[in-house]
């Protein structure tokens, strides 16, 4: 398809992470050479943020993670922009930041979500009493806070995720590792570990289960010692101690919770384009079910559990998932333009692996969600190695715009 004429188009792109980078750089691959692509991003870097984990216990050196964007994308020919979107006007068809419109004859939104620590009083690692792991400067501030309690001669650890969330695999990843981390110090009989969730079983995460998950996680959990709160909505935080729905009270010297996301404020923003919560309804095709041609990738797009629980807990957006969701919208945008098939973006497989600290779950689910043609679930210490690999490996992808590889996650 690349080099059919088809007018110069403009392609803007909002977000430099694993959504926005895939989309743009399969949009350079697939669309014709005068094609102009814009990435606007907040951040200068791409991270990648599933090693996060390994930040907070002080495992990965954070500077090693990231990636600036601006030479790698401009050696593909892509405009990188660094600014945040203030604005999005789908009727002129432009974007902007607070010093420039940028206009599009298509958009691909890969811009995340808003952490909504607001919703539950005292949470959050800046207003409020609890660590978080979304960010470099947050998994600093979390490895901080957990070495000084870990330094100790006993304590008490509380990872959870509050009512709402999506992304609690990484809570799971913490609290075992942790678990790991005071065995090998051989203080682990010196301190408690407790777990809240949303979720109305262990290893739910949101979509029911992935194979035998739940069991897995129980059983894990029991070995480990780890007590559990499941169907536990967080009311509130005050410092040292967190107070559920129900008034029982938890108190901790260590704390990390994961919050709820929102749509970005500037999707927000338009009329009729996101589900209540500000995330973008799409086609299968990933387009806006309002804006033609307005795309989205990632954790920017709603889907809908796949059954209702008695706490919300929504739908994780995999690393994977937003990597084969930017793609297919890329393709999308070419098949728009050029005339062509276009490509399924919403039922997608995804692979995961969570690291426990000792061991690790490598995770496969074909569709994400149920009910599914193909599952696998497997436990073992080669699955923290090949997580491992995979960083490496990815981030010299985000450089060199090196090929897919479908496993690792
Ligand atoms: C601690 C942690 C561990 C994880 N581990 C795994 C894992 O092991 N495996 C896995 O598959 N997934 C994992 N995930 C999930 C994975 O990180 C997400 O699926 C992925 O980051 C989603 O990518 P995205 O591009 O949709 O959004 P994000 O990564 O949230 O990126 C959003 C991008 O948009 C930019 N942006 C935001 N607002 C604006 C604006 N207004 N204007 C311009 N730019 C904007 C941001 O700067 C950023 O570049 C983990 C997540 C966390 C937090």
């Amino acid at each position: 398809m690349a080099g059919k004429s088809i007018g110069r188009k403009r392609v803007v792109v909002v977000g430099g992470s694993f959504g926005g980078v895939n989309a743009a750089y399969e949009l350079r691959r697939r669309l014709p050479k005068d094609a102009e692509i814009t990435v606007i991003s907040r951040d200068a870097e791409f991270t990648f943020i599933p090693s996060l984990p390994w930040v907070i216990m002080g495992w990965r050196d954070p500077a090693r993670l990231q990636v600036h964007l601006d030479a790698p994308l401009r050696r593909q020919r892509i405009r990188f922009v660094q600014g945040e979107v203030k604005e999005l006007d789908p009727q002129k068809c432009e974007v902007r930041t607070a010093s420039q419109a940028h206009p599009y004859d298509a958009l691909v939104i890969a811009s995340g979500a808003e952490l909504d620590y607001a919703a539950v009083p005292g949470l959050g690692p800046e207003e409020g009493h609890t660590c978080s792991a979304f960010t470099v400067a947050e998994a600093v501030a979390a490895r901080d806070a957990l070495a000084k309690v870990l330094a100790a001669d006993k304590g008490r650890i509380l990872i959870g995720a509050a009512a709402g969330a999506s992304c609690i695999g990484p809570a799971y990843e913490i609290v075992m590792m942790i678990d790991s981390m005071l065995k090998r110090f051989r203080k682990r009989h010196r301190f408690s570990i407790t777990f809240i969730t949303p979720e109305p079983f262990l290893g739910h995460f949101g979509v029911g289960g992935i194979g035998v998950s739940p069991r897995l996680l129980q059983e894990e959990f029991a070995e480990r010692h780890i007590e559990s709160a499941v169907n536990a909505p967080i009311s509130s935080v005050v410092p040292g101690h967190l107070i559920l729905a129900d008034g029982s009270e938890y108190a901790f010297d260590f704390s990390l919770v994961i919050p709820a996301f929102l749509g970005c404020p500037f999707v927000r923003g338009v009329d009729g384009m996101a589900n209540p919560k500000g995330f973008i309804t799409v086609t299968p095709q990933l387009a806006s079910t309002k804006f033609a041609n307005v795309y989205a990738a990632g954790v920017a797009v709603a889907i809908t559990p796949p059954e209702p629980t008695p706490v919300p807990v929504a739908v994780p957006k995999t690393g994977h998932m937003t990597e084969l969701m930017a793609q297919a919208a890329a393709r999308n945008i070419a098949a728009e333009f050029a005339g062509g098939v276009k490509v399924d973006g919403l039922t997608l497989p995804s692979s995961c692996i969570a690291d426990a600290g000792d061991t690790a779950f490598y995770m496969f689910a074909d569709p994400f969600l149920p009910p599914r043609n193909k599952v696998i679930v497997k436990r073992g210490k080669w699955a923290r190695y090949l997580k491992l690999a995979f960083e490496k490996y990815y981030i010299a992808r985000i450089r060199h715009d090196l090929p897919s590889l479908d496993f690792g996650w």
